[in-house]
């Protein structure tokens, strides 16, 4: 599933086409991927238009101009959102169908199509992802069950030592669960805690200070650095031109499980799994 950075990049491509455009028809083709009436969606969107694009945690959230509603989207494991205008793609998302297949093609659900001509597709090879329009209350009662943004100022050491002293859960299961910290996954998990030197077993509670402070400046430092560099291209992401994003090159532990550690040099990084999902690490230097 993509995470934080992935997400981002995608939003960010998209903010600047398809802000202001006018949305002259919405098509749904699978109606289980509108978790909305679907009469009084395709009503509000169509004639809309979107006036900003934010993210929270992994959810996509487009404002829409008139009628005070917002557009919520999922990518979930395999969505793509790719927004067409002539031969040029952009956006993103799961690399299948592979980026330049034709458009629409046997996984586009979504299609909304803006009066100068292009579109915004949805597509969903397993289908489930989601789009949802919901008002500003079920948006806020939504975004409260997310847990603090890991790049936003509201996330501070003090903030983070909250939720990890005195917790007896692996320190990996309170950095992916989203309702403490929004959009942190396996890849990002990993990756923090191989940088603080930390195994991913290690409870909360069983933390230093020390640990705690070099887990946060990991997780800040590395998001950072992932969205500068568009993302992690894993098994899960390609942007819309299918580039790889990256961060790849950066990556430490994460898909490297059986290889030498670029650290210490001297042992292989390992492979295990943690609540049911696989977990890179190196032996020597976590702890
Ligand atoms: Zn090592």
């Amino acid at each position: 599933m993509p995470e934080l950075p992935e997400v981002e990049t995608i939003r960010r491509d998209l903010s600047k086409r398809v802000i202001g455009k006018k949305i002259a028809k919405v098509i749904v083709i699978k109606k289980k991927l509108v978790r909305s009436p679907l009469k009084s969606f395709i009503r509000i969107l169509a004639g809309n238009s979107f006036v900003r694009l934010d993210r929270r945690a992994k959810l996509l959230v487009a404002t829409l101009k008139k009628g005070e509603r917002f557009l919520l989207i999922h990518l979930k494991m395999t969505g793509q959102l790719l927004y067409q205008r002539g031969h040029s793609v952009s956006g993103g998302g799961h690399p299948q169908p592979p980026p330049g297949t034709e458009l629409p093609n046997k996984f586009s659900h979504i299609i909304f199509d803006f009066n100068d001509g292009s579109h915004l597709y949805f597509n969903d090879m397993r289908q489930f992802g989601y789009m949802k329009l919901v008002d500003k209350k079920e948006k806020e009662r939504i975004f409260s069950e997310y847990g603090l943004e890991p790049l936003s100022k509201e996330f501070t050491l003090t903030a983070f030592k909250k939720l990890v002293a005195g917790k007896k859960t692996p320190i990996k299961k309170i950095l992916t669960d989203q309702k403490y910290i929004a959009g942190i996954g396996n890849i990002y998990a990993d990756e923090a805690c191989f940088a603080a030197g930390i195994l991913q077993t290690r409870l909360g509670s069983s933390l230093s200070e020390l640990e705690i402070k070099k887990l946060y400046i990991a997780c800040k430092s590395i998001l950072k650095k992932a969205v500068a560099k568009r993302g992690t291209t894993f098994r899960d992401f390609r942007d819309a031109s299918g580039a790889r994003g990256n961060f790849v090159k950066f990556l430490k532990v994460y898909g490297r499980a059986g290889e030498k550690c670029l650290r210490c040099k001297k042992s292989i990084i390992k492979k295990s799994r943690l609540g049911g999902r696989s977990t890179a690490y190196c032996p020597v230097c976590q702890k």
